[in-house]
């Protein structure tokens, strides 16, 4: 730090932020991480990782988030659990506003993730990361030989059909209208698979539930408001998601979604703003993918502060 000006500082604490704080600690660049409120992010809310390396026995989210951090502040990472508002990237240094105060820094590392779109029904919230989840590939293997639902009608939700094919015992895939954002070849391969029952015009209103965990929802048909019962110990939800990039204001360019748009290796469109992990992500979506970006991000972060003579 020169002048009151940090070499970096990263926003968000989820794997790409612990990851790219643990590689720029060990770099010397005495990062400054802004956790946010919700420090972790969204391993925060799961019991079971069982697919990051390491781990034999599985760990919990919020463990493996533990260790994340505890890594990086050994090296000297720099940890505020503070939200940041705003930023400026119209000049340097680049400008970050957290509670009211301003910090400046030379690079900036955004890993602010994104966040899975739930349907918002009744019975819901007690059942996230339980019989509910946003993710297959996460959370499809412990629901082995039961019967699932699947949410939507778009690739996500044909992909997350059919992937669970290879646990579930049969995949019921319920989407609100008879007609799809899901490509053609993605669709048929759902319809055509033994496993796979399509329901379109049924939309969940409120998920069944008791001790054990996960046991139907109540479905309406949008057409005349008619109601039916579907017994199911998992449902997974794959209506999209939503990257959290509001508090930039446009300071990056972003997709028309919101996904911040990577210009060269992990650099975004302005030169010294870096970016990692789910916020850049719509494809993986993953602890350990958001962790290889984070170490990329550090990484080119290291090397622009070099040539940048910071
Ligand atoms: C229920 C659930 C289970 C999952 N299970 C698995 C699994 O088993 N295996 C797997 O590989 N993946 C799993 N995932 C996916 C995985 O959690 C994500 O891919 C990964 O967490 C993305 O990491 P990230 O660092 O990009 O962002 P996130 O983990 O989303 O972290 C973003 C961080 O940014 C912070 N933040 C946001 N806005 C601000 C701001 N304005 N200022 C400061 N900080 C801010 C948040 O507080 C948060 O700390 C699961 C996801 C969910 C929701």
């Amino acid at each position: 730090m020169t002048d009151g000006i940090r070499d970096l500082i990263i926003i968000g604490s989820g794997p790409a932020g612990y990851t790219a704080g643990l590689y720029s600690a060990r770099a010397m660049l005495k990062p400054l991480m802004f956790a946010g409120y919700m420090s972790g992010g969204q391993l925060m809310l799961t019991s079971d990782v069982e697919n990051f390396p390491g781990y034999p026995s599985g760990v919990t989210g919020p463990e493996m988030m533990m260790h994340l951090r505890e890594q990086a502040e050994r090296f000297g990472l720099e940890v505020e659990d503070k939200n940041v508002e705003s930023v400026d990237f119209s000049g340097r240094p680049f400008k970050v506003v957290v509670e009211g105060e301003t910090f400046l820094s030379h690079s900036i590392v955004i890993c602010t993730g994104a966040e899975a779109i739930w349907l918002g029904v009744e019975g819901e919230d007690a059942q996230k990361g339980r019989g509910i989840s946003t993710c297959a590939t996460c959370d499809g293997a412990f629901f082995k030989d039961e019967e699932v639902l699947v949410i939507g009608g778009g690739d996500s939700a044909m992909e997350e059909a059919t992937f669970l094919t290879r646990f579930a015992s049969k995949v019921t895939i319920l989407h609100r209208r008879d007609t799809w954002r899901a490509s053609k070849v993605m669709l048929d391969r759902a319809r055509t698979h033994e496993k796979i029952e399509i329901r379109p015009f049924r939309q969940v209103v409120e998920w069944l539930s008791d001790d054990s965990g996960l046991t139907g929802a109540v479905l309406e048909d949008p057409r005349d408001g008619s109601r039916e019962e579907i017994s199911s110990t998992g449902a997974f939800i794959a209506i999209g998601h939503k990257p959290i990039t509001a508090f930039l204001e446009g300071q990056v360019e972003t997709d028309e979604e919101g996904y911040i748009l990577h210009k060269e290796h992990s650099m975004t469109s302005v030169a010294g703003v870096f970016a990692a992990g789910d916020v850049v992500d719509t494809r993986y979506r993953q602890a350990i993918t958001a962790a290889g970006m984070g170490c990329q991000a550090a990484m080119d972060a290291e090397r622009w502060l070099e040539d940048n003579q910071h």
